[in-house]
């Protein structure tokens, strides 16, 4: 086998094309090998719109980058034919090595698609020496085709989120098939609230889904999701997310230590302190002590501490009844707790959401689907987030998020498989 039967075999060359010349130019810097590709004279080209042979009208050379060959950056160039055919006129044949209008051949954009799923498009960029504008187009590309190919007709139970696409800045919801163990990513779109249920509702419409056919919704308890799902999901029950309930005590929590450091001073360490959970998580020998004299201060920090841990007690009921009893011993509990005492202001907000979605939260005990929880998601938004980093608009970091989170990344193997 010589060098050009080996070249033609890894650009998986097919009839009529085949590889006419190499060389390799050492005299620039990165060295180069081009390669030239024809087809024999009188060939004739599958016409794009119909497939029947036809022959070449007229020519016009392209290049395409290939896969680098060792440490040299590869080029293909052929003339490529507009065909003429006697029903469709005349048509600019495609290629089989790239797809129409790429200037990378289907090899390269494959490794790029691989290196994405691995790491930030920046440092991806680099390594295979394209500008990064360039990839984010190939990556576009293949996304947008795998998502129109998605087929959502089976969707039943959502799970939806909301998150930053940089800390601080604009937000993205994020739509899961709670019935999905990996890859739960269904919609992501910008904006949080009613708007976005909306266009979710479109998209599953457009993916042979059914918005009726949606019986099991968990999310949070902003009022503008909560409406957005009554009106486009129509048959949907909504389970408030545990994980939810816990964020608004956590939050309410924080705001009271930031309130009462103002007033006092605080001990060291005691902001992880507090936010972490007392009974899983591993404090620092720092964290208990900050912990044992906030107790001891009898400060507003602490009662807000207490009412956050016994959260727990609530989780841990056996029975819905059992949870209904202790929601409503938690909140006599916790309001006697807070009297009028005025730095706790942030904790009785939290126990008036958590009385108003009450039924929503006991509701966790009679869903089976709520054990997927959208807690998890959080790992593959810090993920999305670090692959489009540097870069501001919220359109790369939903890219990302489809990539590594929807079912996106496996339809790409299987397109690659094929
Ligand atoms: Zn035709």
């Amino acid at each position: 086998m010589n060098s050009t039967q080996i070249l033609t075999l890894g650009l998986g060359l097919e009839a009529p094309w085949t590889l006419k010349d190499q060389h390799l130019d050492t005299a620039v810097s990165p060295h180069r090998l081009d390669l030239h590709v024809e087809a024999e004279r009188g060939s004739l080209y599958p016409c794009p719109e119909c497939g029947k042979a036809c022959p070449a009208h007229d020519f016009t050379t392209r290049t395409w980058r290939h896969l680098n060959f060792f440490q040299h950056h590869c080029y293909l160039h052929a003339r490529v034919p507009r065909a003429k055919c006697p029903e469709h006129g005349i048509k600019r044949v495609e290629v089989p090595w790239a797809r129409p209008g790429s200037d990378f051949t289907l090899l390269f954009e494959q490794a790029a698609m691989a290196l994405v799923r691995e790491m930030p498009v920046l440092a991806a960029a680099r390594l295979i020496e394209i500008t990064d504008k360039r990839l984010w187009r190939i990556v576009h590309h293949y996304v947008g085709c795998m998502l129109e190919q998605l087929d959502l007709s089976e969707v039943k139970a959502v799970g939806l989120d909301e998150t930053a696409a940089k800390r601080g800045h604009r937000y993205v919801t994020v739509f899961l098939d709670m019935q999905r163990k990996t890859e739960p990513v269904l919609f992501a779109v910008p904006g949080r609230g009613k708007a976005t249920v909306e266009a979710f509702s479109d998209f599953l419409a457009a993916h042979q889904g059914d918005p009726g056919n949606v019986l099991e919704v968990v999310c949070d308890m902003s009022p503008a999701f909560l409406k957005g799902v009554e009106a486009q999901l129509p048959n949907a029950e909504v389970t408030v997310d545990w994980f939810h309930i816990v964020q608004t005590f956590t939050r309410a929590l924080d705001e009271v230590r930031k309130r009462e450091r103002r007033e006092q001073p605080h001990p060291k360490h005691l902001r992880w302190a507090v936010l972490r959970n007392a009974e899983s998580d591993n404090l620092t020998p720092h964290q208990i002590t900050a912990l044992q004299e906030l107790l001891a201060d009898e400060s507003a920090t602490a009662d807000a501490w207490i009412i956050k841990e016994k959260l727990r007690w609530i989780q841990q009921a056996p029975t819905p009844r059992g949870a209904r009893w202790r929601i409503t011993h938690f909140l006599n509990f916790a309001r006697e707790a807070i009297a009028d005492k005025a730095l706790l202001a942030p904790v009785r907000k939290a126990l008036n959401t958590l009385e108003r979605h009450a039924d929503r939260v006991i509701r966790r005990w009679l869903s089976a689907l709520t054990n997927a929880r959208l807690e998890g998601m959080n790992s593959l938004f810090q993920a999305a987030r670090s692959r489009a980093r540097g870069y501001r608009n919220e359109g790369y970091f939903i890219t990302m998020i489809y990539l590594i989170g929807s079912p996106v990344g496996s339809l790409l193997d299987q397109a690659k498989s094929t």
